[in-house]
């Protein structure tokens, strides 16, 4: 772990291991940090963010953050390679998503370091007489993050929260998912390479009960960003809470695709591939009901069903594998259960695909004659499972996409300007893709409706995330 410039062990001593999900063999044991570490982190930050950190100038954060996102590239093909590794996914992805584009982010934050600025205000305050008054805000630091991430993304994730709060001026202790906690570790070497002041950005690594929990109660903790499951995310809510403070939560979805008759088949490549199985249906923008109009179901059915049944299954070391490992045995089980579930409640599986024998493989598997209260329709798989509905008109299928407790992501898929300016204001999600699905950019900002969070990632907006605003009044005789 590190723990300002230390790079250290758990204080107990103890240590748990990482397994490669397309082996299920043991790559590494790492630190398990109990409550003792968390604080020492926590203190760590505290000293960093009221002394060298905060003294710094906004360029000299900019050029840290730099600085930080060369050094992820010099060492990217490492660190895709530890990524797949440690989660499974194509290395592709690990090079394009959690390398590349975290250095596209760190440089792309890196930037508002220097933007950062409040308003003035004309007020009315006339009392007592003879004063006049001219007001105005400071943008200033919060203090002291906690991040707790989860393994799908692991690289990530990590980079969505720790580069907007450093670009604020805040410093960080990161605790990455238990699973996947090896990138974000040599992050945190990355940092200190660079040349940020020790304590800045800590990493401690352990379990969601003995190191995240304690970290969100932790009262030197001065802002939580949280991304996981609506589950831990409402926990953790209610921590905040309890000691007011404030909190970001990226959470789970449960994402529709709207498929209206006059759509472009040629894109349901597309949407397959990257609207549904891509990272192998863990990603939580992930769409996982299909909702498709009468007059294309049949059709597009059967595309969809010829894509996801031929994917190529293996090792994630291999750019040709399209589905791979899910991240542990743990979650293959659950994944594995929702579609033993699924066939329960009476929906039809399609594909009935076969699995390696080693490593936690799941195979694509498409529902048909799904009903709206079915399991499979009302709860967040994380797998390479979908739905296929048909729909009659738009307004049903409205219906049909809002019906869920979720509001993250969602697509429609149309030839049509007058649907899209119709269905996408009637659509309760914080993304809404047309004709594409699951793409996020840096730029545009990425959080949920409803039991899919609070708060918003990416864009200037992600910064206020990390900023507390102060009202400064300043008297003078009139
Ligand atoms: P998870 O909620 O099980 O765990 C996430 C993190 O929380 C881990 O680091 C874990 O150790 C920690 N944790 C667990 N219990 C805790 C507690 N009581 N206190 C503090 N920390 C605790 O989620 P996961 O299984 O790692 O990730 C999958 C979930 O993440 C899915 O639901 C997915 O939709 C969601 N997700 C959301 C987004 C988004 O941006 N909205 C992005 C990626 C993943």
């Amino acid at each position: 772990m590190t723990v300002g410039a230390q790079s250290c062990d758990a204080l107990s001593g103890k240590s748990f291991a990482v397994y490669d999900p397309a082996t299920g063999g043991e790559l590494a044991q790492v630190p398990a940090a109990g409550p003792e570490d968390v604080d020492a982190a926590v203190k760590a930050a505290r000293v960093a963010f009221e002394g060298q950190w905060s003294a710094l100038p906004a360029i000299a954060r900019q050029n840290l953050m730099l600085k930080l996102a060369d050094l992820l590239e010099d060492h990217g093909e490492e660190l895709a390679q530890i990524e797949t590794l440690e989660n499974g996914k194509n290395v592709m992805l690990s090079r394009l998503i959690e390398v590349q584009a975290s250095s596209e982010y760190i440089r792309y934050m890196a930037g508002w370091a220097t933007k950062i600025y409040g308003q003035t205000f004309d007020v009315s305050i006339n009392v007592p007489p003879g004063m006049s008054y001219q007001a105005q805000t400071r943008k200033e630091a919060v203090g002291v993050v906690a991040a707790i991430t989860p393994w799908n993304f692991p690289l990530g994730m990590a980079v969505w929260k720790l580069a907007p709060a450093l670009a604020a001026g805040c410093t960080v202790v990161l605790k990455p998912a238990e699973e996947t906690p090896l990138t974000s570790m040599y992050l945190a070497q990355l940092c200190l390479d660079a040349g940020f002041p020790e304590g800045v950005v800590n990493v401690i690594t352990g379990t969601g009960e003995d190191a995240g929990a304690p970290l969100v109660a932790h009262p030197g903790v001065d802002k939580i960003t949280f991304t996981g499951s609506t589950s831990v995310g409402k926990i953790i809510g209610a921590q905040a809470m309890k000691d007011v403070k404030p909190v970001t939560l990226e959470l789970g979805g449960k994402a529709p695709m709207v498929m209206f008759d006059d759509m472009d088949l040629d894109l349901l490549g597309n949407a397959v591939g990257i609207g549904t199985m891509f990272n192998t249906g863990q990603t939580c923008t992930s769409g996982t009901r299909l909702y498709i109009q009468k007059g294309i179901y049949e059709k597009a059915l059967e595309v969809i069903a010829g894509i996801a049944g031929s994917l190529p299954m293996g090792s994630g070391l291999s750019t040709a594998n399209m589905i791979n490992p899910v991240v542990s045995a743990k979650h293959q089980q659950h994944v594995k259960s929702c579609v033993a579930r699924a066939i329960e409640e009476g929906a039809t599986p399609l594909l009935n695909g076969v699995t390696p024998n080693q490593g936690y493989y799941v195979a694509p598997e498409i529902f048909t004659n799904t009903t709206q209260d079915m399991s499979i329709m009302r709860n967040e798989v994380f797998g390479p499972v979908i739905s296929v509905t048909p729909f009659e008109d738009g307004d049903e299928a409205m219906t049909l996409a809002n019906d869920t407790i979720y509001g993250l992501g969602a697509s429609i898929w149309t030839t049509d300007v007058n649907k899209v300016m119709r269905y996408v204001p009637k659509i309760k999600a914080g993304t809404v893709w047309v004709n594409a699905h699951n793409i996020p950019d840096m730029n545009m900002p990425f959080g949920g409706y409803k039991q899919s969070g609070i708060g918003r990632e990416h864009g200037a907006g992600a910064l206020e995330n990390y900023l507390e605003t102060k009202s400064v009044c300043v008297a003078y005789p009139a």
